[in-house]
């Protein structure tokens, strides 16, 4: 098994969007903004598609962070979705929003 695909653009990971977060420990992955949804996402820092419970929860936790971090909106409103429709083979984890619930706040 390969751990990096050289035409996966989730392992190149150009930086033409928005990067809020590369994190080391307790495993590499990078918080960037998702560049078709324009809206932050977690993305493994190694080229699989199974990740473990604590792995996403870690991956997850460090989204809550930034949506605090940002005040993006209501944490109650938040949710994560990893349903990977078109990288399925490199875990990515997003970010979204309920829309018709969240106003965001711009001070
Ligand atoms: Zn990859
Ligand atoms: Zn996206």
């Amino acid at each position: 098994m390969a751990d990096h695909a050289s035409d996966c653009e989730l392992c190149a990971l150009a930086r033409t969007t928005r990067w809020y977060a590369q994190y080391r420990e307790p495993f590499a992955f990078t918080i960037l903004d998702c560049d078709s949804c324009d809206t932050p996402m977690a993305v493994l820092g190694e080229h699989r598609a199974a990740i473990s419970e604590e792995e996403r929860a870690v991956m997850t936790g460090a989204l809550r962070h930034l949506a605090d971090a940002l005040a993006m909106c209501d944490p109650d409103d938040l949710w994560f979705d990893d349903k990977m429709r078109q990288i399925p083979d490199h875990y990515h984890v997003h970010l979204r929003r309920r829309p018709s619930w969240c106003r965001t706040v711009k001070s």
